[in-house]
């Protein structure tokens, strides 16, 4: 008899929105790990085709890269259907690409409100509504893992009673972990799971730009001590996608360095 458990993606192909970077990088790599065949879509970065180029050589899958703006609709169901036809099957979709503007609330813009809420929320329907489109056409089921943050939950602090300054990135937070449940019980008769991963602090270009003094501060306000490594949000969210979650939809999962315990 065979020990242990073993997730195997053999043959299908897992879509990881802002794949390219941070945590989706090693998102990408945690799905490939497990075989599956990575699509990448980016926005703006020039490696991303290298990227793919590498996860395929190190895994033995396939991998590419696919430039689209999340925040547009009719773009992204013209490359989701794409990614079917190119990388096979898509089974799965991690709808992590996330952006944040870090300003005082009085000088927040509407373009800022369009910029964040573009990604963070309507990005995140857009990517969700194409999967679900192709699933339910062809009548099959899929997983999808949306990368919000503990931020829905909490005000990040940048001192004793002093918030960070981000209210449309937390509030966007708040929206999508929201737009994950509803989603996870409207599509539920289709065999389609939504479910959130919502990480603490995490060293990527999200997080380096801090003053070293706040990210002091904010590590030692965390009962772990210290930021995750990107790697560290793979083993909940590859579990997400495999069928040992079969009954996971709807839950939203930190993944937060024990952050929420306070
Ligand atoms: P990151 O390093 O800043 O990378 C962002 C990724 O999103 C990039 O790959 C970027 O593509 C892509 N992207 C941005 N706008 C896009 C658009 N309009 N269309 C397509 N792709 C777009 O971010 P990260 O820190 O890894 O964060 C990933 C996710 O985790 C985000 O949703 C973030 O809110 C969430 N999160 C992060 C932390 C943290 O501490 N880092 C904590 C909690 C939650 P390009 O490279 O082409 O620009």
């Amino acid at each position: 008899m065979t020990k242990g458990f073993t997730i195997d993606f053999t043959g299908q192909t897992i879509i990881v929105t802002g794949g390219n970077r941070g945590i989706g990088y090693e998102l990408s790599r945690g799905v490939a790990t497990a075989g599956a065949n990575v699509a990448i879509i980016y926005k703006s970065s020039k490696d991303a085709d290298s990227v793919a180029e590498k996860i395929a050589k190190e895994f033995g899958v396939k991998s590419k890269a696919y430039q689209a703006d999340v925040s547009k609709a009719d773009i992204v169901t013209k490359v989701f259907k794409q990614i079917d036809e190119e990388l096979g099957p898509v089974t799965g979709l991690v709808a992590n690409a996330g952006v944040s503007v870090v300003k005082p609330a009085t000088e927040l813009t509407e373009e800022d409100f369009n910029f964040v809420y573009g990604v963070n929320v309507l990005g995140v329907f857009n990517t969700a509504t194409a999967a679900a489109k192709l699933w339910t056409a062809r009548q099959s089921k899929g997983s999808i893992v949306i990368n919000s943050s503990m931020s829905s939950q909490i005000i990040n602090q940048a001192g004793e009673n002093i918030p960070l300054t981000q209210v449309f990135y937390n509030s966007s937070k708040a929206a999508v972990s929201s737009v994950a449940k509803g989603l996870a019980a409207e599509w539920a008769p289709h065999g389609i799971r939504v479910n959130t991963l919502s990480p603490g602090y995490v060293n990527t270009d999200q997080t380096s730009h801090m003053d070293p003094k706040l990210r002091t501060y904010q590590a030692a306000n965390i009962p772990l001590r210290r930021f995750a490594e990107p790697q560290e949000m793979v083993g909940q969210t590859v579990l997400l996608l495999s069928d040992y979650a079969s009954y996971m939809t709807g839950g939203e999962y930190f993944v937060d360095g024990g952050q929420l315990v306070w």
